[in-house]
Order: structure tokens, then C-alpha cells, then sequence
């Protein structure tokens, strides 16, 4: 199990990151990453600690060694719930806004290791890597990342299609020890501080895609792995007290180039079969346990808007206006019902084969619901705070110099908070909703699982219709024209029968 400090040591490693017109030299002392990777460390720190060993590990069978939770494949109810308290811990530690934290695509591995079965009717060979690099994954408590979506350029085309065939990362080269990728894949959250990628396509392919259905793992620092960083939120946000959110947890995201990257075979799960492509994530528990994670951190995430929001109100004494108390109502019917909508998925869970594996369908509802909550509850952040967000010291720097503190901090005031508290909460609110780390967790959170017909599509497709369409089809078998005609008849000429005498 590895402490923070040999993640950081880890990441010192060669990788091919380039931001702002430059190659970065080590991430872990770069002002554009270097606080995320740090409380992407902090998270090994909080696992390895003895007072927390017991609820953040397990035994590996392997080694007998403690291993994180979050590579645990549960067998019961009992073993789903014990493992999800541990996610929510490491969550809490973020507050819910680092999505790609090293549960998640250690849910998504697992979930394939799961569904075994289903890598070894394809091939043997190919089932024999996954195997291999799940106990690997584990035993090295590496932290991974994924890319699953190919880059956009025309939506309407496969990829074989694109003007630019060549712009997708697909197979350009195999041999006896491997295969050699090339292009692009869209975006790696996370991708600087991590390990190693997963890489692969969960966007239905089609016959003549055959080269892009690729899935592998490779080390971020492979040779010919480029990793082109969008701009750091953490880099802009100087200081801690102006911009708390993006200063620590400013996890990053980076389209991932390709150049030639060899791929050794005992690290490729797929390569050139378009079906199995899907059946990777659909067939075993992998986009299950995946996204069960990131409910789980959405979850916290809500508990500590919720959390904003109320306190929100109180520094500015509107909490017990009744309409307040009704936006207040309705924040905390939503944040229950998130946590709500994860219990249900472990009570409605169900055992397959030697796992316990939640419940797919409610995990759809959460994620369709969740899409379109999460602008909601900004939404009524932004409306309970009004110009509190706005009314701020322009930054640490108005607080430094004694007349214009003076100045800056005489015109804040709350009933609850004294002036600088005021400023220290409301900077911070602005961070969870207004700033652009914000606005970048907005479109996280209606992304991240795939754009809003996909997610309904896999709601669409697991809900029990024919529980519902059997209730009205009952319904309707419960009476027919004849019998109505001929009891309507009967009571109609009573009537006349009635009228006329
Ligand atoms: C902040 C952030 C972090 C991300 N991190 C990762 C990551 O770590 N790993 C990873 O693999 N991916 C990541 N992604 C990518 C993410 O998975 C995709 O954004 C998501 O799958 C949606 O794909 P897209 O962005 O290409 O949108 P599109 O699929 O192009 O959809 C955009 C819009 O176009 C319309 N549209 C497009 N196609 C159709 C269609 N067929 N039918 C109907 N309407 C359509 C819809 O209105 C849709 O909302 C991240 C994205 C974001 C925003």
C-alpha cells in the first residue's frame, strides 16, 4: 500500500506533459498541478494510516497484504455497503470534487475482473491480461485513469468515417510482442497524477471501426504518450483564501496524443473486435461499479452543497423566511435523495455469480436525474447568496495592506460571521458555484458519464417495462367492448324506461 509520498515519487517519472507552450518537468512541483497532486496524495496518506486501515482496506488474496477497498470485489450486500463506506471517506477528504480519484477506474477494472467470464469466451489470451493486471493494479495500489471517449470532430461519422481517419487513436502496427497505437483520445481527468491509463472506446463502433476497437493499459509516462493539458484553474488560483475548491482540487483534464505508442500483449484486454468492445462494460459489472463510484462521490459532493447553500443563508439571516426554509426544503430533498438513490442500489443489488453487483437500473435513474441536478442546485446556490458571491475583496492582497483591509472588511457583515469569516465563505461559495473551477464541475457533472441520451438510453434500457406495460396491459384485460356495450345498453333503456313512465 503506498503513502503520499511514494505516489509523488511515483509521478516523477518522465511523463510528456506540456501546458501554456511548455514540457513540464515534474508534476508534483509544477505550479499548474502540484496542490492536486497533492491532495490526490493526501488520499494514500488517509488509507495508509493506521486509524483508518480497517475501514479503508482489505487482505489481498496474493499477497495477504492490505490493499484499498476500492480494488475489493464484493461478495455480499454486507461486503458492497462496507466498501462504499470506504469511497465515501476518501470522497469526504475532497468534498466530493475530484471525480477521478483512484476509485474510480479501480471500480471499472474490477467490474471487468468480475464479468471474467465474459473476456474468456472472446479469448483466453485476452482474458488471462485482464486477470493479470487487475491483481497487478491492486497489489501496487496504482492509481489509474481512463480514456473511453474518441475525440470529437464530426459527431454524425464513426470513427472510419472522419476526414481525418487517422485522428482517433486506433492500431497502426502489431507484432509478436504487442501492438502500436496512434492519435487521439478526448479527455484523461486526472491523467497528470495517475499511474496508468485504461484505454478504450465505449461509444458503439461499427463494422469497418475495427482498428479503433482497442483496450489496453499503458504507463502515463510510455514512450510517445503526450499528454496536452487544458489550462490549470489550480495555476490561476494563487491563493488558497481567494479560491480554496481550485487551489486543492483543480484535478485537471488532458486530451491524450498517441504517437506510436507500443503496447505489450499481457496489457491488451481487446484489439480489433468491435463487440466485445461494449460487451466489456455492459456485460460484465464494469460501467456499473464505475459509475456507482462516481454516485457515491456525487453524493458527498450534494451533502456539501446542501451544506453551502444553509450556511449560505444563515451569514446573510434569511434561513428562516418561509420561502427561504422552502429553498432549504427543497436542497435537502435533493441531497437525500441522491443518498436515497445509492442505498437503493445496494438493497436492490443482486448476487451474480460470485459477486454482489448493484442495481443497474436505479444507477441509470440516479445518473439521468443527477445530470440534470446538479445545474439545479447551482442554480439555487446562486439564488439564495444573490450578490454576496460578488461583494468581495478582490483578493488576499486588499486584506494585506491595513487601511484597505480596513476598508474591505468594515463593509462585510452577517449575524453569523464575523468580517473576515464572511469573506473567507462566501469566497469559498463562489468557488463551488461561480468561478471557472466551478463552471468546469457544472459541465463535469453533465458529461462526465456520457451526454443525456446516452444515459437516458441505459435508463431506457434496463427499466422493468414489462412490470409496467404488464400493470396496464392487466388493467385493460380487466374489461371489453362486448360486456360494456351490453351493460350500458341495459342501464341506458333502464333510464328510458325509467324517463318514459
Ligand atoms: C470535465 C470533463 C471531464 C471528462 N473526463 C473524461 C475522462 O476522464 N475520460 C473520458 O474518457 N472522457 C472524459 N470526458 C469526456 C466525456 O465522457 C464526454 O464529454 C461525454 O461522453 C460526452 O461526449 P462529448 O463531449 O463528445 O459530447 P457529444 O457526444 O458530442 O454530445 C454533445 C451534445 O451533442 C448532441 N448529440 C451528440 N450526439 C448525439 C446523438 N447521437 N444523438 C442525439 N444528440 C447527440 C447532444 O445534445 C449532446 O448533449 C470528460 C468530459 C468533461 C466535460
Amino acid at each position: 500500500m503506498r503513502t503520499g509520498q511514494t505516489h509523488l515519487e511515483s509521478l516523477r517519472d518522465g511523463r510528456q506533459v506540456y501546458i501554456e507552450g511548455e514540457q513540464v518537468n515534474d508534476v508534483t512541483l509544477h505550479p499548474a498541478f502540484r496542490n492536486a497532486v497533492a491532495s490526490a496524495a493526501h488520499l494514500y496518506d488517509y488509507q495508509h494510516n493506521p486509524q483508518n486501515r480497517e475501514k479503508m482496506t482489505f487482505r489481498s488474496p496474493a499477497t495477504d497484504a492490505a490493499v484499498s477497498r476500492a480494488w475489493q470485489l464484493p461478495a455480499s450486500y454486507a461486503d458492497l455497503v462496507q466498501r462504499r463506506e470506504a469511497l465515501t471517506a476518501w470522497a469526504e477528504t475532497h468534498v466530493g470534487f475530484m471525480g477521478r480519484s483512484p476509485d474510480h477506474v479501480a471500480s471499472c477494472i474490477s467490474g471487468m475482473y468480475m464479468g471474467i467470464d465474459v473476456f474468456e469466451s472472446f479469448d483466453p489470451k485476452r482474458a488471462e491480461a485482464v486477470r493479470g493486471y487487475y491483481e497487478y493494479a491492486r497489489d501496487n495500489d496504482l492509481f489509474l485513469t481512463y480514456v473511453i471517449i474518441n475525440p470529437q470532430s464530426d459527431r454524425a461519422k464513426n470513427p472510419h468515417q472522419q476526414t481525418d481517419a487517422l485522428l482517433t487513436a486506433h492500431l497502426c502496427d502489431q507484432d509478436s510482442r504487442g501492438i502500436t497505437v496512434k492519435g487521439a483520445k478526448m479527455l484523461g481527468t486526472s491523467a497528470v497524477m495517475a499511474n496508468e491509463v485504461f484505454v478504450t472506446c465505449i461509444q458503439p463502433l461499427m463494422p469497418g471501426d475495427e482498428s479503433y476497437a482497442l483496450s489496453f493499459v499503458v504507463p502515463i509516462n510510455a514512450k510517445g504518450l503526450k499528454l496536452l493539458s487544458r489550462k490549470s484553474y489550480e495555476q490561476a488560483a494563487e491563493s488558497r483564501f481567494d479560491y480554496p475548491l481550485a487551489n486543492q482540487f483543480d484535478e485537471n483534464d488532458a486530451v491524450l496524443y498517441f504517437d506510436e505508442v507500443q503496447v505489450p500483449w499481457e496489457r491488451v484486454f481487446i484489439a480489433g473486435n468491435v463487440a466485445m468492445c461494449q460487451k466489456q462494460f455492459y456485460m460484465t459489472p464494469a460501467h456499473v461499479y464505475q459509475n456507482y463510484q462516481a454516485q457515491i462521490r456525487l453524493e458527498v459532493k450534494l451533502r456539501f452543497l446542501a451544506g453551502v447553500g444553509r450556511m449560505i443563508a444563515t451569514a446573510n439571516g434569511i434561513e428562516n423566511m418561509p420561502q427561504v426554509r422552502e429553498i432549504l426544503g427543497q436542497l435537502a430533498a435533493e441531497a437525500a435523495m441522491v443518498d436515497g438513490l445509492v442505498h437503493a442500489m445496494e438493497v436492490k443489488g443482486s448476487q451474480q455469480g460470485s459477486y454482489f453487483v448493484p442495481d443497474a437500473n436505479t444507477l441509470y435513474a440516479a445518473q439521468v436525474l443527477t445530470q440534470q441536478l446538479y445545474p439545479k442546485v447551482i442554480q439555487t446556490l446562486r439564488e439564495l447568496a444573490g450578490g454576496s458571491l460578488i461583494m468581495l475583496p478582490s483578493s488576499i492582497r486588499d486584506l494585506i495592506d491595513p487601511e484597505i483591509a480596513d476598508y474591505s472588511l468594515r463593509v462585510q457583515r452577517s449575524p453569523t460571521l464575523d468580517p473576515e469569516q464572511r469573506v473567507k465563505f462566501f469566497k469559498m461559495a463562489w468557488d463551488a458555484v461561480g468561478s471557472e473551477f466551478a463552471s468546469r464541475h457544472t459541465q463535469y457533472e453533465m458529461f462526465y458519464s456520457g451526454a443525456a441520451f446516452v444515459t437516458k438510453g441505459h435508463s431506457n434500457r434496463t427499466y422493468d417495462w414489462d412490470r409496467a406495460t404488464g400493470m396496464v396491459t392487466r388493467l385493460l384485460e380487466g374489461y371489453n367492448l362486448e360486456d360494456e356495450k351490453r351493460k350500458w345498453l341495459s342501464t341506458n333503456s333502464t333510464r328510458n324506461f325509467t324517463y318514459s313512465t
